[in-house]
């Protein structure tokens, strides 16, 4: 490999980012592929890179005092996935990544840094509005994820700067959905993925969200579809679907997803909002818990 640094503390790693533009390295499992040479040779980036994987200020899984959930930089898939703490669509996105081996090393840092429309924990973290907290040698700075990943691989994140956690504030879902299509349940990169929630109070939906992965350049969250579910009446929910789906469809739409792509999405939907209307159990629907 190129330059390698392996800082011992957060406050090197910062000056090695701002001095070096070192490119952080924590599980290695997207930097290591996408500089792959052959068999035999080993990964060479053409950019200094610095091993953060011993950096102890960017590990842990915590509830903070408003409720949130603060999850370190370092956390590995497998840590999310069993993490009592850890909201549950989130939980079950990390324990679906991957093989084991993999989830033991890939981070939600590297997810989320990698910025690819494809990672598996951006979707079920913007359905959340988590933000995301960024570190430089001078500050810290926060905003949310649904901004901080701009495109296709392409993040907000400057280069003196180092993603220190991710904070997912406090929600209370009636009913909670998710569900990755990839080639095959386990060790397969997500094809599609859905995730959906919502709050009923006395017969009304008081908060409604979707957010599809894998359907474009970033995760799409279309507020307009999605405020033509919140503040209805339970009761009226089978009238607004057929307009809800066809916003939904233009939302994806533009992005070169094929019909069958674009159906999947609307069954998947359609699935989580024939049990509002049908007045399911509360709960998770349409498959096992974790
Ligand atoms: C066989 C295989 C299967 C896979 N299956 C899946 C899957 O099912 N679902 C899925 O989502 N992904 C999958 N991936 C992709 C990859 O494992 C994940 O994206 C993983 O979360 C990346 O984490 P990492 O710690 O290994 O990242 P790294 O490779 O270390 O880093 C990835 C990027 O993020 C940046 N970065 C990392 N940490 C930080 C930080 N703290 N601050 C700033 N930037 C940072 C790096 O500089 C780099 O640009 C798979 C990969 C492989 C090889």
């Amino acid at each position: 490999m190129g330059v390698n640094y392996v800082p011992e503390t957060l406050e090197e790693a910062l000056l090695l980012r701002k001095a070096e533009k070192a490119v952080p390295l924590a599980g290695g499992t997207d930097i290591m592929v996408q500089h792959r040479r052959g068999l035999g040779l080993a990964p060479q980036p053409d950019f200094p890179v610095m091993i953060i994987s011993g950096l102890n200020e960017l590990r842990g899984i915590k509830k903070l005092d408003d409720g949130s959930v603060e999850i370190g930089a370092l956390s590995t898939a497998a840590e999310i996935a069993a993490s009592e703490l850890v909201p549950w669509h989130v939980r079950k996105a990390a324990s679906g990544m991957g093989a084991i081996s993999l989830r033991n090393s890939a981070t939600i840092g590297g997810n989320i840094g990698n910025g690819s429309p494809k990672g598996d924990l951006p979707q079920p973290l913007i359905l959340l509005d988590a933000e995301v907290v960024l570190l430089s040698f001078d500050g810290e700075r926060r905003m949310l994820l649904d901004e901080f990943i701009i495109g296709a691989k392409k993040t907000a994140l400057r280069d003196d700067e180092i993603i220190k956690s991710v904070i997912i504030p406090p929600h209370e879902f009636t009913y909670s959905y998710y569900r990755k299509i990839g080639m095959r349940r386990a060790n397969a990169i997500s094809k599609l993925s859905l995730s959906a929630a919502c709050t009923v109070k006395d017969g009304v939906i008081s908060d409604f969200r979707a957010s599809s992965g894998a359907a474009g350049p970033k995760v799409i969250r279309s507020r307009e579809a999605e405020s033509m579910i919140t503040r209805k009446p339970v009761a009226e929910l089978e009238d607004i679907v057929p307009d809800f789906l066809a916003a939904w469809d233009h939302a994806i739409s533009p992005h070169a997803m094929p019909k069958y792509r674009r159906n999947t999405t609307a069954r998947m939907l359609t699935e989580f909002l024939e049990a509002v209307i049908n007045g399911a159990e509360p709960g998770i629907i349409g498959q096992e818990a974790l």
